[in-house]
């Protein structure tokens, strides 16, 4: 595109909240055939909420609280910060009032699987069933039942052992953004298709797939992971824009043809990406590969 071209084009963005950063950026947007969506902040609304809470094995619920309380206190994941929340609130309405033991020691983060440490002489794990698996906690019909219900009404469950014991869960639900399906649709009647990728697991990642009409979808990725899958993607000869809020897909950002930041929220993201969604609205990606087809139609 000419320089006026550019200038015009990213100008016209800019007054719509979309930011284009530089030339490459608007002519690589008309190009994408495939749009590659984060889940998590990206197509929900970022903000998760426990609907219910069980308990599996004898523990009282007041300790199974404090311990939870304890460990994910540490955390910095949206999901640990709705879990606390919760396990205050229960253990309140149950009449405690005392003190929490919140002393943690060995503390430790475990990326997109959850947290563990030692309260007391108990040793505690709260996280998805990938990290039961990796510390060989064994999970009963019980447990598989309640992870397998909740995971197709599309909620991501917290699992808590205690001494290497499935003590409890959390039920999680963070839900879909009302305008994310017809995004979808939009850019189905533009000739593009689209994909998730989470770090989530594949049974939470599918309901939320189905629900905004999503129809692949990768799961369980890391950060890199989801780099990964956009290469895969590139080989396979098509060009891919990145849908993210930043939060754990900045290397996707990076990867992608088209990087797209949504929320002007996460320095990273606005540090990755080739475009700015300012207004945080996903029909924006739609807006910003209009914009780019219209400049560079009008350029041939
Ligand atoms: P996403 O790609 O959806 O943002 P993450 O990579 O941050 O997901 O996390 C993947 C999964 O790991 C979460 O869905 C959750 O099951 C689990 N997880 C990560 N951190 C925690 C935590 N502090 N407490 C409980 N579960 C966690
Ligand atoms: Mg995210």
């Amino acid at each position: 595109a000419t320089p006026t071209a550019v200038m015009v084009a990213t100008g016209k963005g800019a007054s719509l909240g979309v930011l284009i950063k530089g030339g490459n950026a608007l002519e690589n947007a008309h190009k994408v055939k495939t749009v590659v969506f984060d889940k998590t902040g990206t197509l929900t609304v970022g903000k998760p909420a426990v609907v219910s809470a069980v308990l599996f094995s004898d523990v009282s619920m007041e300790d199974f609280c404090d311990m939870t309380i304890a460990a994910e206190t540490n955390s910095e994941h949206p999901i640990a910060k709705a879990v606390v929340e919760h396990a205050k609130m229960f253990r309140q309405n149950n009449g405690s009032h005392n003190d929490l033991f919140t002393e943690v020691k060995d503390f430790k983060v475990h990326p997109g699987a959850g947290v563990s440490g030692k309260i007391g002489e108990r040793a505690i794990l709260v996280g998805n069933k990938r990290l039961m698996h990796l510390s060989s906690v064994p999970l009963g019909i019980e447990v598989d039942k309640y992870v397998s219900e909740n995971e197709n009404l599309a909620r991501t469950c917290v699992l808590v052992a205690i001494e290497g014991r499935a003590a409890g869960a959390f039920a999680v639900t963070d839900p879909v953004k009302p305008g994310a399906a017809l995004v979808i649709s939009h850019l189905r009647s533009m000739g593009i298709s689209s994909v998730m990728v989470t770090g989530d697991n594949l049974s939470t990642a599918t309901a939320i797939a189905n629900q905004v009409g999503i129809d692949k979808v990768f799961a369980e990725t890391d950060p890199l992971g989801k780099a990964d899958k956009i290469k895969e993607l590139q080989l396979q000869g098509t060009s891919v824009a990145m849908v993210g809020d930043g939060i754990n897909d900045s290397p996707a950002l990076v990867a992608a043809d088209v990087g797209m930041a949504i929320g002007a929220g996460t320095d990273v993201a606005i540090e990755a990406a080739d475009i700015v969604l300012m207004k945080s609205n996903l029909e924006d990606v739609v807006t910003a590969i209009d914009l780019s087809r219209k400049t560079m139609s009008r350029i041939r």
